[in-house]
């Protein structure tokens, strides 16, 4: 009597009830699989990342005691897909049965449907245990008249008793310190920097060339920069809470040619893989700022606790409420092609120039350069989804379709008519050097008009002569279609137009 446990390669959480006893009942199945490898084009750093995780949670999984079946992506076998690598498992072991977690992606969630009828033994699928809602949890929430983020968020506070007196009230007096997110960063406190890790990992690099998965970017496969094992995550949420999380609020919106991260978490990777778990991350900023609150500012705690316990959340419920339909959005119709400089950094457009770069340096970038750097081009330009889509998820080590996709079509492009945000985030070029530096570096300049003027500006105002009709559904632009009306064309139509 064996059954077959499969883990997927975002599915690292040592915690789950799975792992508690060692069984000899059980054979734990884990796979470096092509159709993983190859299912959009990967950041190198994405691949080596996941690979090594993997390989990391299988050996200390055996270290534990526990039966395992790992297969390699140099192995025939990881030309398969799950469905037929546990069919050709399940009759070589002859197992009487089949398990496994809720996958994120819809992707994957229909692939293993497939899986009872295709070997005929009986399947228990199991909860991943990861996220603090459900998968339908969020989508129910949807049904009601108002379903902005933030009042999931305060819903999300009340159910799990986070940052709230002992009447029910926000500790604080507001449930949310947004307001006071929005400072410039002028190099005080100095630029924090990403972590020196000696973990060399070219041998999984190696594995990957060979295999010929297509990839791009740095892969940094000597001195690997994320962490692969729980104990290295939990170093990274630790330097965080020591380093960055006092001054994470007040330098959220804030972009930086000197930091790649300024005081962002650097945590997705690990959250995103399970190796961390959301609760975790939320309670140990809730220590700290228990512990020490002059260091730990309330807006700096709480903007941190409404990443995680509101976006994080509120964002897989967008993406299960409106799946596979979300996909295929695309309210503003537009379909001009990625310009190449997205893989390779090279514009004159220094703000683009510096994010994509370290994108394809770190496969990294933090909330505002994905939202209102690269993501703000996209929506103004007019690029097709579908690409926008296939960028995002390749070039960041945290990108997974669950929380790629309506942070994608929904925040960035507004895709989805607005159902992510209450208006597009749309900006122009004064937006970029209110908040960072970027522009000091560029050839063009947001207050000079010719030959040197911004063409996000232009960009901006031809979006809104562009869309009239559409964006008459957000009343916040009112005031800014009656201007773009007033203005003459400063750019050709865009090619979406
Ligand atoms: P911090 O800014 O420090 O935030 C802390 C944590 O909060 C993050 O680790 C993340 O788990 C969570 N979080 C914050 N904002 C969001 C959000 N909008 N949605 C979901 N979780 C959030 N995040 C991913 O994990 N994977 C993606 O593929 C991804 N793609 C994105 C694409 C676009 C166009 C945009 C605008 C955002 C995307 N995000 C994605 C959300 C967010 O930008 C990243 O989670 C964040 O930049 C990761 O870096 P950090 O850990 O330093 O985050
Ligand atoms: Fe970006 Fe315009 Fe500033 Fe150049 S001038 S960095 S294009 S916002």
């Amino acid at each position: 009597m064996t059954t077959l446990r499969l883990i997927l390669g975002d599915q690292l959480n040592a915690a789950h009830p799975w792992f508690r006893d060692k069984r000899d009942d059980v054979l734990y199945v884990m796979a470096e699989l092509r159709q993983e490898g190859s299912y959009v084009r990967h950041h190198a750093q994405k691949l080596i990342g996941f690979l090594a995780a993997m390989r990391a949670f299988a050996a200390a999984l055996q270290q534990a005691g526990h039966r395992l079946h790992y297969v390699r992506i140099t192995e025939p076998d990881a030309a398969l897909d799950f469905v037929a690598l546990l069919q050709k498992l399940a009759r070589h072991h002859r197992a009487t049965a089949l398990a496994f977690q809720l996958p994120d992606e819809w992707r994957l969630d229909r692939q293993l449907d497939g899986l009872e009828a295709a070997t005929g033994l009986p399947v228990t699928v199991h909860d991943s245990q990861h996220f603090y809602t459900t998968r339908e949890d969020v989508g129910a929430f949807f049904g009601q008249k108002q379903w902005r983020m933030e009042w999931f968020y305060r819903e999300m506070r009340r159910r799990h008793g986070i940052l709230l007196e002992a009447d029910g009230e926000p500790v604080g007096g507001q449930w949310n310190f947004d307001a006071d997110n929005r400072e410039k960063w002028k190099g005080d406190p100095p630029a924090p920097v990403f972590p020196q890790r000696s973990r060399d990992l070219r041998e999984v690099w190696a594995d990957i060339q060979a295999a010929g998965l297509p990839y791009f970017g740095n892969p940094r496969a000597g001195a690997f920069p994320w962490p692969v094992t729980r104990s290295e995550a939990r170093a990274d949420l630790r330097d965080f809470i020591e380093q960055r999380l006092p001054y994470f609020g007040r330098y959220q919106d804030a972009m930086s040619s000197a930091s790649p991260m300024l005081f962002h978490a650097r945590l997705s990777f690990a959250l995103n893989t399970k190796m961390l778990s959301p609760r975790e991350v939320v309670d140990a900023a809730l220590v700290a700022r228990r512990s020490d609150p002059a260091r730990y500012p309330l807006a700096a705690v709480e903007g941190f606790v409404r990443q995680i316990l509101g976006w994080r959340e509120y964002i897989r419920g967008v993406y299960w409420a409106r799946m596979p339909g979300y996909a295929q959005e695309n309210f503003f119709e537009a379909k001009a092609p990625l310009p190449d400089f997205f893989w390779t950094g090279n514009t004159d457009m220094a703000c683009l120039r510096h994010a994509i770069t370290q994108s394809l340096e770190w496969a990294y970038a933090h909330h505002i350069q994905r939202l209102m750097v690269t993501g703000n081009y996209a929506l103004l330009a007019g690029l097709d989804p579908d690409a926008v889509d296939a960028w995002y998820l390749g070039i960041y080590i945290d990108a997974l379709e669950w929380v790629e996709l309506p942070n994608t079509r929904g925040m960035a492009l507004c895709a989805d008519g607005g159902f992510v945000g209450s208006k597009p985030y749309a900006a122009g070029g004064a937006y970029l050097k209110r908040m960072g530096d970027y522009c000091k570096d560029c050839r063009y300049d947001p207050a000079a008009k010719g030959e040197n003027a911004c063409p996000l500006t232009g960009l901006y105002w031809d979006f809104m002569r562009r869309h009239p009709e559409k964006l008459k559904r957000f009343p916040r632009l009112w005031p800014v279609l009656k201007n773009a009306r007033a203005r003459p064309p400063s750019l050709p139509p865009a090619a979406d137009a």
